[in-house]
């Protein structure tokens, strides 16, 4: 008997590091090219108790900013590239039936 597996794996993880090299500011990208999608993941930066009472405090009551709060991540020039060629993977496995 055939054994039928169409699930593809996930790709290994990419890691894009900021310019600052702060690693709370690191972005983990995976391609899964069964639904043709890259994941995105922002790793939370972990602080004391105090500061994270602080935190929640502005944050329910929005004192930081009326859109919530953010921070950033500066791609390295010399990543651009390797994001490209990431992006690339989803522009070529085009999925019709996808749902937009
Ligand atoms: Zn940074």
């Amino acid at each position: 008997m055939k054994k039928i597996n169409s699930h593809k794996p996930m790709d290994a993880p990419e890691y894009f590091d900021c310019t600052c090299t702060d690693c709370g500011h690191v972005i983990r990208y995976i391609y899964d090219p069964q639904g043709n999608e890259i994941f995105t993941e922002i790793q939370l930066v972990s602080s004391g108790f105090w500061s994270r009472v602080k935190y929640a405090f502005k944050y329910i009551f929005k004192l930081n900013c009326k859109y919530g709060a953010w921070d950033c991540t500066i791609l390295n020039n010399e990543d651009v590239p390797r994001l490209i060629k990431l992006l690339e993977k989803v522009e070529k496995n085009e999925v019709s039936d996808r749902p937009n």
